[in-house]
């Protein structure tokens, strides 16, 4: 990207007219700007489609300045208002927090039942639940695929709870979206440009995982990824990133993230404490803070049995733990003016 670019001091003229007719020639109307020592060569129009190498190695170019952002359609520049992302009948707006809980993995219909059973009666909102699982080792249990779907398929039909699952490749999409109600991007795929692209072309709201080496303008551009493809239904996650500090918590919950992202752009945004600490008595007071942070809604993985789950059990709330966090949320909710 290139929005003005500065002259050296000793550039000549016809130095100055070669770069006026490279930006007229890439299709930009142009300001030229004389001062007494330096002259600013100013392009109008939307740049993000240049690089500003193209303009750099011209001969008398001493700086090329970037103003507009990378990204456009997700900054709250573009669209003031916030987009309000419904999944059947739960929205994520200003007005609720929604509580999204479930097993890091599906793993039975009857663990599943049960436990959706629970989230339903306690207020949770969206049920979650990794058919798909990207796992670090290659022989770690990476989930059930297609029967976890249908097992997803089938416990939504009896408790009424849509259900957010990840898809990891480009060509599950349109499998993973015959079940999914919400299609989530983990972590380590949110560079995974392909990926991002096809969800965009997809119909179904996306739940877009912060990697946890991504920096937010990492974040945003891909999120612009899926926007780009016609699908504003996106929901950001701050789940944790890795930093030096991995005694006591698996990753750093980035809360500041929270209010950044709020002010940066104008996509609903919440928050997986239990990703982002890997310690269940960690998840209720980052579920507070990322409350009073500004989120829209938590992620939190709850499981009847941790200690049986096949993945993420040391993090995963029991089920009366889970309830017992939801009754004591409330009065919470109610200082900042938001219901679940
Ligand atoms: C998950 O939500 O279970 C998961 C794998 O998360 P992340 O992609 O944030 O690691
Ligand atoms: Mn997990």
């Amino acid at each position: 990207m290139a929005d003005l670019i500065i002259m050296s001091a000793q550039a000549t003229e016809a130095e100055v007219q070669k770069v006026v007719s490279r930006v007229k020639q890439l299709g930009f109307n142009v300001h030229v700007s004389r001062g007494e020592e330096k002259t600013l060569i100013g392009l109008i129009g939307d740049t993000r489609g240049i690089s500003d190498e193209v303009f750099r190695m011209l001969p008398g170019v001493l700086e090329v300045i970037t103003i507009l952002k990378e990204y456009k359609l997700v900054s709250r520049e573009f669209k003031k208002e916030d987009t309000k992302v419904s999944i059947g009948d739960v929205s994520f707006s200003r007005e609720n927090f929604v509580v999204i809980a479930g097993p890091c993995s599906v793993e039975s219909e009857k663990g599943l039942l049960e436990t959706a059973k629970i989230i339903k009666k306690a207020g949770g909102k969206i049920l979650r639940g990794g058919a798909y699982k990207p796992r670090t080792s290659p022989y770690s249990f990476d989930g059930l695929g297609k029967e976890g779907l249908e097992i997803l398929r089938r416990v939504r039909e009896k408790t009424g709870l849509p259900v957010v699952t990840e898809v990891m490749a480009p060509e599950e999409v349109d499998l993973v979206a015959s079940v999914a109600d919400m299609l989530q991007i983990g972590a380590r795929n949110m560079f995974n440009y392909r990926l991002l692209q096809r969800v965009g072309q997809s119909q179904k709201p996306v739940l877009l995982k912060r990697g946890f080496e991504a920096k937010l303008k990492e974040f945003l551009n891909s999120a612009e990824y899926i926007l780009k493809e016609g699908n504003n239904q996106v929901i950001l996650c701050e789940r944790g990133i890795r930093t030096f500090d991995d005694e006591f918590t698996r990753n750093t919950l980035d809360l500041a993230a929270v209010p950044v992202l709020k002010k940066e752009t104008h996509l609903p945004v919440i928050v997986d404490p239990s990703h982002g600490t890997g310690r269940r008595d960690l998840v209720f007071p980052m579920v507070k803070a990322a409350l009073a942070a500004g989120a829209d809604g938590v992620m939190v993985e709850v499981h009847p049995r941790p200690e049986e789950a096949f993945s993420d059990g040391f993090q995963s709330l029991r089920l009366d733990e889970f309830e017992s966090l939801m009754k004591k949320l409330h009065p919470f909710l109610e200082v900042v003016g938001r219901r679940w």
